[in-house]
């Protein structure tokens, strides 16, 4: 069903904290990229959990235990099919999108690389993706490498493809660039390391919000995502790996949960997917995030997409009037994130100013500094959209960057 004014009417009614004022001024939240705000019927599955089901999983016999373990792995289930993995086992639950790379960097580097081997990854990471590389290419005397991108803000495939060679042992890439906003075509670069045998990590922090992922169509080897971008609650994410490849690492932890069997002399592991998870999981986080899910699979993501896309375009229109607006990132695949400089105004001003009149907005380097050095500037005011943003929002945030500007100017 298409998202019209009644309907993102009756979506915000669901999100409590849109209702809060800031400065005495009525929040409009445009930080989404950095964390999304969490719909009642995921905070009531929170306070539900641990009214009715706390107890710790896996281990006990009763009742109470057996309910959550239940719950914990029912959302497995509904994880896995909302990103249309194969099997319940290749879902791992983790912290969030960084706990998930480093896990990966930490065991593939273990068990698969060694001194001399190239981790590939793009301009336009996130640090969560490029310094676990790093620490790994450090550790291991490896090397890594970087894909140049185009001045629009999109990935420059002949290079790609030049830089895979007989030493590349992975590639690491974001779905969706969250300073540029760009949607990679990360498909395409699947299929290209495939046909040489080199597995691809894709980054998906900004894309399982927006745009519907399916593990299996990409083929994608690893695929990390962190509840909290995606309405879910802070401090759990997935880390969806093929089984064939989960099988072949060492686990990344040790503790309880993970074993098999242990005494002094030797412990042998579990079993996919508890090989990975160590200690106590997050079966509160868990229920909640596989109910964020099915919020956002109510509404319906071809409506989010659609409805996103024309708030992003809108937005554009109207911001391009500005005079001294740069967008940065303009790529024809992008999401709903807006990066822009005004020339001569620092960011941060900007996003200071903008504050003090109720609208949330991020400024600097979007935790991408090489991707700042790479297209020489400071950094950036990023705006990032939610489908309970509206255009009346817009139209009060484009006024009052108006009114910034000749300040700052
Ligand atoms: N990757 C991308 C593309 C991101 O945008 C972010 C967060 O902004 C991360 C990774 C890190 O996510 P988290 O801090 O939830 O682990």
């Amino acid at each position: 069903m298409q998202l019209n004014e009644e309907r993102i009417q009756n979506i915000r009614d669901d999100f409590p904290i849109l209702k809060e004022t800031v400065y005495g001024k009525p929040l409009i939240y445009f930080d989404n990229a950095a964390t999304t705000h969490k719909p009642v019927s995921v905070l009531h599955k929170i306070e539900f959990a641990y009214n009715h089901l706390n107890a710790n999983i896996h281990r006990g016999t009763h009742y109470l235990s057996q309910k959550a373990t239940e719950a914990h792995e029912g959302a497995r289930n509904d994880i896995a099919q909302f990103i249309g993995a194969g099997k319940r086992e290749e879902i791992i639950f983790t912290r969030g999108t960084t706990e998930s790379i480093n896990l990966i960097a930490f065991s593939y580097g273990e068990a698969l690389c060694d001194e001399g081997d190239e981790i590939l990854i793009s301009a336009m990471e996130h640090h969560s993706n490029i310094v676990p590389w790093q620490m790994l290419c450090e550790r291991k005397k490896m090397r890594l490498r970087v894909i140049p991108i185009h001045k629009n803000g999109e990935i420059d495939l002949d290079a790609y493809a030049k830089l895979l060679n007989d030493k590349t042992k992975l590639v690491a890439v974001t779905h969706v660039s969250n300073v540029l906003g760009t949607i990679n075509p990360v498909r395409q670069m699947i299929d290209t390391a495939h046909r040489k045998n080199i597995p691809v990590l894709v980054d998906g922090a900004q894309a399982i919000p927006h745009i519907a992922v399916d593990v299996q169509a990409l083929d994608a080897d690893f695929y990390v995502f962190s509840g909290h971008k995606v309405y879910g609650p802070t401090g759990i994410g997935i880390l969806y790996g093929k089984e064939q490849w989960l099988n072949q690492l060492p686990p990344y932890q040790g503790g309880g949960e993970m074993i098999e069997k242990v005494s002094f002399e030797k412990t042998t592991y579990n079993e996919l997917p508890f090989k990975f998870e160590a200690g106590t999981p997050d079966y509160i986080g868990s229920t909640a995030l596989a109910e964020a899910l099915r919020y956002i699979g109510e509404i319906g993501m071809d409506a989010i997409v659609a409805y996103e896309h024309e708030l992003t375009a809108y937005a554009i229109e109207l911001m391009s009037e500005i005079s001294g607006i740069q967008f940065i990132g303009t790529a024809h695949q992008k999401s709903a994130i807006i990066s822009f400089t005004v020339n001569g105004i620092h960011p941060y001003d900007m996003g200071m100013l903008l504050d003090k009149l109720g609208i949330a907005v991020r400024t600097g380097h979007h935790c991408a500094q090489p991707l700042m050095d790479f297209l020489e500037i400071p950094g950036t005011v990023r705006v990032s959209f939610a489908f309970y943003n509206t255009k009346k929002e817009i139209d009060i945030f484009v006024a009052a960057l108006k009114k910034v500007v000749a300040m700052l100017s």
